[in-house]
């Protein structure tokens, strides 16, 4: 990936050299180029800004410059190509930068950052870049920097560490904050008790009991935990997933399992009764297991919503996770919809909103189901799933797939 970065201060983009980054710019992975404003200048004092029309405080920086440098900057280019890279304008009115624009951006191959000063950049300038390329304005957050050069260092480096290879475990990045919408769970390391000046701080028990599940299990009750307490807003209702308006869709808890485990009893018994067959792994498993398995997956349960605040009737439920060891794919199941509610788009819409929490780097969907439910297969060809030929994943079921589009 080629990143150009125009800026008033470009030692301030120094640290650009060091540590994972630095070694990806040695590797040629990442190509770094940082250009001086004020060589695109023309007068003596290397003027960048003047004062802003209509009055006001502050500086405002002049177009001129600003013209010349991003143009140079397209003239630069890879021979012979038409390509231009993706404008990016940090400025506390942008768009909030995210790990989903993170992933977004690091699948382009050529970014370019124009960092502000003063009151920030002629308009005109928007219009002529985006005349030639794309353009987004990036907000970091809800305060005021100085400048954008802050902004072009927390951007190169929250891109240039998801482009392969610059992260020796590519897995340490699946289960990071922000990834499945979620926030990432405490971190521990040795020494097991620590003497903190006469008071030991133990790590908790479950982390070193050697009891994967549970351990799984531990992590995704203090992602949720944590989650709740400081970003409660990443686990507010989806109320604008397309189909569920009027349902309260939220993240499962262990607090949901009981009715979970009643709703699917309720929903595999016709499997049972079709195949005949035993053991059909919804229905044999325990509160424990259905705990469990929100520890592993990130499930979401859909409630009718309650007068004064109360916990609504659970009707609905769907997981989904990065396949282990591939994250490519998002795997997807558990859909489950209550009897009365079926026939009303809910599982449908409730599995695309499980798809569309799929990372940024999913290319593909999959789901499994019981050979002998037509009516399962039929529904998830309807939602854009082809069968894989052959035997599915588990005994007498079949796997079914999508592309990411
Ligand atoms: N007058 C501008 C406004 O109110 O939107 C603020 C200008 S600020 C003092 C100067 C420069 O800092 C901006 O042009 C931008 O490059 C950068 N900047 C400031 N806050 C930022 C933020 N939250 N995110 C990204 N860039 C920011």
């Amino acid at each position: 990936m080629r990143v150009d970065v125009v800026t008033i201060f470009p030692e301030y983009l120094a640290p650009l050299e060091l540590s994972l980054i630095g070694r990806a710019r040695r590797d040629g992975v990442l190509d770094v180029r940082v250009h001086d404003l004020r060589a695109f200048t023309h007068d003596r004092h290397r003027t960048v800004d003047d004062s802003p029309f209509g009055g006001g405080a502050g500086m405002v920086m002049t177009p001129q410059p600003w013209a010349e440098a991003l143009d140079h900057v397209v003239a630069t280019g890879p021979d012979g190509a038409q390509a231009v890279p993706h404008l990016l304008v940090p400025g506390p009115g942008g768009v909030p930068f995210t790990q989903a624009m993170a992933r977004r951006l690091s699948e382009e191959p050529w970014l370019a950052i124009a960092c502000g000063r003063y009151e920030g950049i002629d308009e005109r300038v928007h219009e002529h870049a985006a005349e030639r390329m794309p353009v987004t304005v990036v907000s970091l957050g809800d305060y005021v920097l100085n400048g954008g050069e802050v902004a072009a260092l927390a951007i190169v480096e929250a891109v240039g560490r998801l482009l392969p290879g610059v992260v020796g475990n590519a897995e340490s990045l699946v289960e990071e904050s922000h990834e499945g919408g979620l926030l990432e769970y405490p971190v521990y390391t040795r020494p097991a008790a620590w003497d903190d000046g006469g008071v030991v701080r133990e790590v908790p028990a479950v982390l070193l009991g050697g009891d994967h599940a549970a351990v799984a299990r531990w992590r995704h009750e203090q992602r949720l935990a944590r989650t709740a307490a400081r970003r409660p807003d990443l686990l507010a209702p989806a109320a604008t997933v397309a189909g569920l308006d009027d349902l309260d869709v939220r993240v499962a808890t262990p607090a949901d399992a009981p009715e979970l485990l009643v709703l699917q009893r309720a929903c595999w018994m016709p499997e049972a009764r079709v195949s005949g067959s035993w053991p059909i792994p919804p229905l044999e498993e325990s509160l424990d297991d259905v705990v469990a398995g929100l520890g592993e997956w990130t499930t979401w349960v859909a409630r009718v919503p309650a007068e004064g605040g109360a916990l609504g009737r659970l009707v609905a439920s769907v997981r989904g996770r990065v396949r282990p060891g591939d994250p490519t794919v998002w795997e997807t199941g558990r859909l489950v919809v209550a009897p009365d509610l079926q026939g009303r788009g809910l599982g449908r819409a409730l599995l695309a909103h499980a798809e569309s929490a799929a990372p940024e780097a999913v290319r593909s969907f999959w789901i499994n189901t019981s050979r002998v439910m037509d009516a399962n297969v039929r529904r998830y060809r309807r939602a854009g799933y082809r069968l894989v030929p052959g035997e599915g994943t588990y005994p007498g079921t079949v796997d079914l797939t999508k592309p990411r589009r």
